[in-house]
């Protein structure tokens, strides 16, 4: 087995910069089907929780990543193909992150595992936790995400308010909306119910932006998707391509800017790209140049990383 398929990118993510991520399932092994993921139907709809991929290759392939001197990401995020917490020896594979890095480790969950309190303590050891929560009724859940049997979505919401009281970093929910199966007023108003109880850091609201695993999944337009942002107490931040895209500057970077602006205030990447109207992911591109040769530096202060001159 060639050990570098667990570790891939970076991959310049408009939610988390630019995150180097850690797959450690391999083929798709999911507790969920959803109508709109991207990577296709579930191969393994299991609730159970297995060593699917020896974590010893895994760890191997995370050392020889992390040892490459030119390697530069902000972040390093358990993702990939299916959810993440299935795998059993995750807690092993978080330690042994936050031991090889100091960048902040996040981790990408659909929640349906965060009912059972020893996921929740392996998982304790982020920094960062983006789950997601794309229904406020069962009937719903069914349809869109079509879980493995005996799973609810009252279980679902009790894991995720007993992360939120357990869990010391940050909580940011990811909400699915896809036209015409859970982007009706009552829908929405029936996930910001849960969310209120749940009390997220952040509420981050998306739409379909890639080819779904089934066709039926059609994307809500940006207008709507504005509207039903209100629902939530404080509103929810659209994160759709095309909403983040309408948002973000479109000037190309400048070394020189960078570099000046560095010299006065070292920044996180999105307050550089923000400040000079710059296309975020060019952003990127160009500071992991500049990093790579050695004309600007990083530390992380705070759980996120800055860069300075
Ligand atoms: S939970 Fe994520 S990986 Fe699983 S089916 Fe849904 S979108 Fe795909």
């Amino acid at each position: 087995m060639e050990p570098t398929r667990f570790v891939f990118g970076p991959v310049k993510s408009r939610r988390l910069g630019l995150s180097l991520g850690v797959d450690p399932l391999g083929p798709k092994i999911c507790s969920f089907d959803c109508l709109y993921c991207e990577i296709g139907p579930t191969r393994i709809h299991t609730l159970q929780r297995r060593p699917y991929q020896p974590v010893s290759l895994i760890e191997q392939a995370l050392r020889e990543r992390l040892a490459e001197t030119d390697l530069h990401f902000e972040v390093l995020t358990f993702a990939g193909s299916g959810e993440p917490t299935l795998h059993s020896d995750l807690g092993r594979l978080i330690e042994t992150a936050k031991s090889l890095t100091d960048r902040p480790v996040c981790l990408l969950t659909n929640s349906s595992l965060l009912w059972d309190k020893k996921v929740r303590d392996e998982v304790a050891r982020c920094d960062l936790i983006l789950p997601s929560l794309d229904a406020g009724r069962e009937e719903t859940f069914r349809r869109l995400n079509r879980p493995v049997s005996g799973l609810g979505l009252a279980l679902i919401v009790e894991g995720l308010c007993a992360l939120r009281e357990e869990f010391a970093g940050e909580i940011w929910l990811e909400v699915m909306l896809v036209g015409g199966v859970n982007d009706a007023p009552e829908e929405v108003e029936a996930i910001a119910g849960h969310v209120a109880r749940i009390r997220p850091h952040r509420v981050q609201l998306n739409t379909v932006d890639r080819p779904p695993a089934y066709p039926v999944a059609k994307a809500v337009p940006l207008k709507r998707l504005e509207e039903l942002a209100r629902y939530f107490d404080p509103p929810a931040e659209v994160i759709s391509h095309e909403a983040l895209a309408s948002r973000g500057g479109d000037r190309q970077p400048s070394v020189s800017e960078i570099i000046s602006l560095l010299a006065h205030r070292p920044s996180p990447s999105e307050e550089i790209a923000a400040a000079l109207s710059y296309d975020f992911k060019e952003t990127l591109s160009l500071l992991e140049t500049l990093v790579r040769e050695k004309k600007i530096k990083t530390r992380v202060f705070k759980r996120r990383l800055y860069y300075y001159v």
